[in-house]
């Protein structure tokens, strides 16, 4: 046991490297000064390199070597051990040369990727999108895959899954969602004036602390800030949002923070005993966003949580008064093809997914040349969702994660829309009177079951173990077809 103490040992300080690093990232996008950007790269650099050397050092090999072989492991144990094993094995795979080459081709190709979008000109960024993709298939032939090369970089964010698997149930699902989109586009829209006038920012800030709070986050162990683009950061003991708050329209601020709140919840919902080992650490970005939607969509946007929200919103916001749930519930679920993926509605939100997960897999396979892209993209966008782009910044270039070097990361959001249907139905079987505690704006029994079934878990068990596990299923698109149906028969009063 004197290796297993060593390695988790070894372990913690690791983490504890990557959460100061995390916790630098937050200051860099809420409160940093703007000449402070060379400095801070310098230490996150720096603190990047010496959790890698530590990671990739022979002793971790060798500890590793030795718990693998331990007998009578308990569950815990073993997972903690495969975990460590993992990254130890994928951030060992890629030499020192490509981990240079990535991290300082990423703020180049960050910058051209912004004037490109800027100038909607694809050309600009064409060079080192180029390059980037060939670092990325580098990366893939030397982390190993069974199938396709996609599968190496779908791991990073995904552990586990396979291309083939997500690309069958992108197929199911695209072939049921095409006819729902239809039959909503063809329906008379709700109207979306009563969720936008003067909401002032002062009023939102504390209206949208009183939902964390009431969600059940802890602020002893966390806060509240504003940036540009809302994000979660953090684990543990110290989980921090990010929001942005729109002064004409309440929805942007609304959903990001009961959106960001189900991420954050997750990161607090780890138990102490296991605190820098890998069982308190999320499973996959499908499952972390898995929570973030459950919150956001199933519950945020129910007719039950307005009924205990909607009084309170008219009590902070006099622009409310006259205004009823029904047309504000319309509002906060209009559904319409758009062409930026952060703005589309949780019914169109997948299709834009599949494009990407298209156009990605064919890059990798060397089936598809960079100089095809835009064209690519622009039929894509027209066939799945009737849209004809009027050019590239609202197309191909409208999303930073190429030019991050974030190949394989979209597919985890359209799995998080899959996770969170199957597991709500689930919950809904196990809890006696859930949705009617909701309508009364009381979550302590959707929370306490998220904790005891998937936040306390950590990486126990991989994401399809826990879905299996959970629900009592493998992953399905059936639960979040029929949660689509139900919901948007009633709002737009059509059969679906
Ligand atoms: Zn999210």
């Amino acid at each position: 046991m004197k290796a297993y103490d060593d390695l988790l040992t070894r372990y913690a300080d690791i983490r504890k490297l990557g959460l100061a690093g995390s916790i630098l990232m937050w200051d860099q996008n809420t409160y940093m000064p703007p000449g402070a950007v060379e400095m801070r790269g310098e230490q996150q650099a720096l603190i990047a390199g010496i959790a890698h050397e530590r990671l990739t050092s022979n002793r971790m090999g060798e500890l590793i070597r030795e718990c693998s072989s331990m007998k009578d492991m308990s569950p815990e144990q073993a997972s903690i051990v495969r975990e460590i094993e993992r990254q130890y094995r994928r951030a060992s795979a890629i030499p020192e040369r490509i981990v240079k080459e990535l991290s300082g081709l990423e703020p180049v190709a960050t910058q051209r990727w912004v004037q490109a979008r800027k100038m909607s000109d694809f050309s600009i960024f064409r060079d080192s999108l180029e390059k980037m993709l060939s670092l990325k298939r580098e990366v893939a032939e030397l982390i190993g895959y069974d199938d396709i090369p996609y599968d190496a970089l779908l791991d990073e964010y995904e552990p586990y899954m396979k291309s083939r698997m997500v690309r069958e149930i992108f197929g199911n699902l695209r072939e049921r969602l095409i006819p729902i989109v239809r039959s909503i586009s063809d329906a008379v829209e709700p109207g979306d004036e009563s969720a936008r006038g003067d909401f002032p920012i002062p009023k939102q800030e504390s209206f949208f602390r009183m939902i964390l709070e009431r969600m059940g986050y802890d602020f002893n162990r966390g806060r509240i800030d504003v940036t540009a683009h809302p994000f979660t950061s953090g684990s543990m003991d110290d989980v921090r949002v990010t929001l942005r708050y729109d002064e004409n329209d309440i929805r942007p601020g609304l959903f990001g923070t009961i959106h960001e709140g189900g991420h954050a919840l997750y990161e607090q919902g780890f138990l102490k005993e296991h605190y820098y080992t890998p069982l308190a650490e999320p499973i996959s970005l499908g499952i972390h966003e898995s929570q973030s939607r459950l919150w956001e969509n199933l519950i945020g946007r129910s007719v039950g949580f307005w009924k205990a929200f909607f009084p309170l919103l008219q009590e902070a916001f006099p622009v409310m008064k006259n205004r009823n749930l029904e047309d504000f519930h319309g509002a906060i679920n209009i559904v319409r093809p758009s062409p930026i993926r952060v703005e589309a509605d949780e019914v169109t939100y997948s299709m834009h997914i599949m494009v990407r997960f298209e156009i990605e897999t064919e890059l990798m396979d060397g089936k598809l040349d960079v100089d095809d892209i835009p064209q690519v993209w622009n039929e894509k966008y027209e066939k799945y969702l009737g849209l004809e782009l009027r050019n590239d910044s609202e197309g191909c270039l409208q999303d930073i994660h190429w030019a991050m070097g974030a190949v394989g990361y979209f597919p985890t959001y359209a799995l998080g829309n899959l996770y969170s249907a199957q597991f709500y139905d689930r919950a809904l079987e196990s809890i006696d009177g859930m949705e009617e505690s909701i309508s009364r704006g009381e979550f302590s029994s959707i929370l306490g079951w998220l904790r005891e079934n998937i936040h306390q878990k950590g990486k126990l068990h991989t994401a399809e173990e826990l879905v299996e596990k959970v629900t009592g299923h493998p992953l399905t698109e059936d639960h979040f077809i029929s949660y689509l149906k139900r919901k948007y028969s009633s709002i737009y009063g059509i059969t679906l």
